[in-house]
């Protein structure tokens, strides 16, 4: 933690900011461990200050290795009493994260001649690359989620609703001993897979229809995320040349992740596949996004996205097509890239599931 601090206070200079105030629960997390609702840190060239509220003073005052201050007011108004007693006159804070609230409280606690500058996401920048024990940490949360995922689809069968199908999955990860899932897991049936972002409802899954299922664990506090398909009778050819197509797409977006490739690429590596079979236009996301302490985190594998991959990067390869009154098919692994490529790091199967 105290690297990771030093690296964000190495960046203050370039930044032209004396200290910078971070607020983004997911980047407290990283920068002191703290995993409360309610933390700041101010990140000076003098060290970090970390501020809390008394209910998480004691855990705080343990387990971080920063200066902790436990404030009895709000936290916002504690840190501007500290940078004017330390003259901190140029703030960066997180533009994406601070609250307007909190922005103007701060603006009016200091005086003339302080000046607060929105810094947008150095932090998200900071963590795009893994440590190895974050790796360690992203590898578990992904097994623990594969690991619910196929006990689940096992005992699946037509006559199950989405909702009844979610709640099982979300039930077995925290039996496995996630913190919570990732993201609100989505379950679609027949034609609503052609939703991307489908919320489980009542719907029940017939025989000869397609099911989708995306889920994520959260596992000390880092993500997963998986996307597979089951269809439940035979699988009709339009069914299974779709699922071949997304499937030929994913494989050439994996096969595209190296370092030094741009994001750009990896996902124009899929959408030519998909192109190829006349599908580029029921294509209608980006092919990935990293993950870590947030589900989405940068670099979004998009078709501008100039990001270099590095070593270290833990993505989502998660192509997709999408047929209105059809159905859709996604296909999604978590993948580490690694010094020569890449590591596909989820281990279920990719095959059409038939239940
Ligand atoms: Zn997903
Ligand atoms: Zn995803």
């Amino acid at each position: 933690m105290e690297q990771r601090r030093q690296a964000t206070a190495a960046r203050l200079a370039e930044l032209k900011i004396d200290a910078l105030l971070v607020s983004s629960p997911p980047s407290v997390r990283y920068l002191t461990d703290y995993a409360g609702s309610n933390g700041l840190i101010l990140v000076s060239r003098a060290g970090a200050d970390f501020f809390t509220d008394p209910r998480y003073g004691l855990e705080a005052s343990q387990k971080i290795s920063c200066r902790v201050h436990v404030a009895k007011q709000a936290l916002i108004a504690a840190a501007a009493s500290l940078i004017k007693r330390k003259k901190l006159k140029k703030i960066g804070f997180e533009s994406a994260w601070l609250r307007f609230e909190d922005y103007s409280r701060l603006k009016e606690d200091l005086p003339l001649g302080f000046s607060l500058h929105p810094v947008g996401r150095v932090l998200e920048q900071q963590r795009m690359v893994k440590s190895p024990s974050e790796i360690e940490q992203i590898r578990r949360s992904v097994a623990l989620n594969s690991q619910a995922f196929s006990r689940i689809l096992a005992r699946t069968r037509p006559g199950a609703s989405e909702q009844e199908i979610a709640a099982r999955l979300d039930f077995e990860m925290r039996r496995l001993g996630a913190e919570k899932p990732a993201f609100e897991t989505i379950v679609a049936t027949g034609n609503r897979s052609a939703l991307p972002h489908a919320h489980p409802t009542g719907r029940v899954l017939g025989v000869n229809e397609l099911l989708l299922i995306d889920m994520g664990a959260t596992l000390h506090g880092y993500s997963s995320d998986m996307t597979r398909m089951a269809f439940a009778g035979t699988p009709p050819k339009r069914v299974r040349d779709l699922y071949r197509a997304v499937l030929e797409a994913q494989l050439a977006a994996i096969g595209a992740v190296r370092p030094g490739a741009t994001a750009g690429k990896v996902d124009s590596a899929a959408r030519r596949v998909l192109q190829a079979h006349g599908l580029d236009r029921e294509f209608v996301h980006s092919t990935g996004h990293g993950l870590g302490l947030e589900i989405h985190e940068p670099p979004r594998l998009g078709k501008r996205d100039k990001t270099r991959l590095e070593a270290g990067m833990a993505i989502t390869i998660e192509p997709g097509a999408y047929l209105a009154d059809f159905g859709g098919v996604r296909i999604e692994d978590t993948v580490l890239v690694t010094a020569h490529g890449c590591e596909v790091l989820t281990p279920t199967p990719k095959e059409l599931v038939q239940i």
